[in-house]
């Protein structure tokens, strides 16, 4: 961590206004809205407010720039893969402004902004630059005479919205592969975060993406969102948020023109800690695995399922731990945990583990508000969760976790199965056979042996269930902004 370069601690804003066009307009309503520091409850700034009206002009531009023989439709797909380095390169230049923005606008700790979050922004941008010269098809061998090939080409207009959790982090995933692939993109941010996608937005002109390309709107859900995932001129909708609204962009496509949906949704992902484990580290794995970003991802290890044996020792540990874990300030290094993101959130997480009282579990530490201002929400334990109790099935999104007892391998299996959700899973043991046979067991999209939320631009991510539709990352990531044409042509000459 000494290497860690400090923060700006009070980054000045440049941008508040809407990306369309290459340009920063104001909204068409003029309304606004202000984005708050979770900290402070304080206003940063006010942004300007997008709705129909600007995502549709925001539409008009993505698909002009889309048009048969523009600029980014004859462009070279090598260079489409320089731009998306020189845009990296732009991010890594801008790391330390980034990481401070995010940690103002979102209240995550700095380190964790810095380290993690545009850690994995980059590399993502660059494993996918790298994709758009190598995402060809194939000459394929079909019946008759016939010359037959696949071509993979771009969807067309994609429309992307993302969550506020890791606003760089989600807006790197959805752009990364649409841009790789050919794609151009209208992006509603966070109505919570919206700064540091605006960053980006002036980095994506800086390295020389044309006009149309991307375009990002600010606002909110209900709004400029709906807009989106009905709009009869947006080919395809990428989602990432709770498993509620996934079902209301499902219906906008299915209602409107079938766009494409891809979904990353909801989770109540199971943790399983074998009796041979070194427990200390099942401990801190679990405790990262729940409490990292104050519990507010969605593959949180929400469910921790332990076996008997060395249950009493595991929830002694991990409620020391958690007494141990500091909140405070997310710009001071030593501080672990910052605020849950909004109000909203907080009163979300507080009303949950008021039912988790209710539920007959044993609260082991926490359960208050932390300090008297901004959203935070003490480390908080639950032991003896009764399987059907709401803090056992439903997601929390924060600082609070769940410690269950199971007694033989296909009990913990079928207890991690018993789950409407399927996004994650993780196995703590020694053992490599009993691992496997967890690991294969699990309906979940990732399953992490011996660790936990361990993340990698190569490898896909994505729900089984009502956890979501498709993969993000990795190739399979790709193949979700692709469209797939064959192309069959009649031979005459019978040589072979
Ligand atoms: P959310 O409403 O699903 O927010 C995700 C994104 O969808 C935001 O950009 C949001 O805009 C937008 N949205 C909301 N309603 C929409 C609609 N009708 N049509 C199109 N887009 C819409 O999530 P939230 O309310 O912030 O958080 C609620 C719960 O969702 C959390 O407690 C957590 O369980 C889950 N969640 C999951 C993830 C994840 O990574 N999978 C991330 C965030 C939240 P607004 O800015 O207006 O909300
Ligand atoms: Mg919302």
């Amino acid at each position: 961590m000494s290497s860690l370069p400090p923060p700006v601690l009070k980054p000045e804003i440049r941008y508040t206004k809407l990306f369309i066009n290459n340009e920063w307009v104001d909204s068409v309503s003029g309304k606004t809205f202000s984005t708050i520091n979770p900290c402070t409850e304080e206003k940063i700034c006010d942004i300007q407010e997008g709705d129909k009206a600007d995502v549709d002009k925001a539409v008009v531009a993505a698909r002009k720039a889309f048009e048969l023989g523009s600029e980014w439709r004859r462009m070279d797909a090598s260079q489409r893969g320089l731009l998306m380095f020189r845009l990296a390169d732009l991010i890594e230049r801008d790391r330390v402004y980034l990481a401070s923005l995010e940690t103002l606008d979102n209240g995550k700790p700095y380190y964790m902004s810095y380290n993690a979050d545009l850690h994995l922004t980059i590399s993502c941008y660059r494993y996918y630059a790298g994709w758009a010269d190598k995402n060809h098809g194939k000459v394929v061998p079909m019946d008759g005479d016939f010359f037959a090939y696949t071509r993979h080409e771009p969807i067309g207009v994609c429309g992307q919205i993302i969550p506020w959790n890791f606003p760089l982090l989600m807006q790197a995933w959805k752009l990364a592969p649409a841009l790789a692939a050919g794609n151009t993109v209208v992006m509603k941010t966070a109505e919570q975060t919206p700064l540091t996608a605006l960053h980006i937005a002036a980095l994506i002109k800086e390295a020389g993406f044309p006009a149309g390309v991307v375009n990002i709107i600010s606002g909110y859900g209900p709004t400029a969102g709906a807009a989106i995932s009905e709009h009869m001129d947006v080919d395809k909708v990428g989602f990432t948020g709770s498993t509620e609204v996934g079902h209301l962009i499902m219906q906008a496509a299915g209602k409107s023109n079938l766009k494409r949906v891809t979904l990353e949704l909801g989770g109540k992902s199971p943790m399983i800690v074998l009796a041979d484990s070194d427990l200390d580290f099942a401990v801190e794995t679990c405790h990262f695995g729940l409490f990292f970003n104050m519990g507010q991802c969605c593959c949180a290890g929400s469910r921790i399922y332990v076996e008997e044996s060395v249950y009493d020792e595991f929830v002694k540990r991990s409620t020391e731990r958690a007494k141990k874990r500091t909140v405070g300030d997310p710009y001071d290094e030593s501080i672990e945990q910052g605020p849950q993101i909004d109000p909203e959130q907080f009163a979300r997480v507080t009303r949950m583990i008021e039912e988790g009282k209710q539920s007959g579990a044993k609260l082991m530490c926490g359960g208050k508000r932390w300090g008297t201002k901004g959203f935070y929400v003490e480390p908080t334990v639950f032991a003896d969760v009764p399987d059907d109790s709401s803090i056992g099935t439903e997601e929390i999104f924060g600082p609070v976790q769940q410690i269950m007892k199971f007694k033989t391998i296909d009990d913990a299996i079928k207890k991690a199965n018993t789950t409407k959700y399927g996004l994650a899973a993780a196995v703590i043991t020694k053992d490599l056979d009993r691992a496997l046979t967890i690991a294969n067991s699990v309906r979940a999209g990732t399953v992490w042996v011996n660790s936990h939320n361990t993340f990698s631009a190569a490898m896909p991510f994505g729900g089984y269930g009502m956890s979501g539709q498709g993969r993000e990352l990795g190739e399979y990531g790709l193949a979700n902004y692709t469209e797939v044409k064959t192309v069959m042509i009649k031979i005459s000459q019978k040589n072979s």
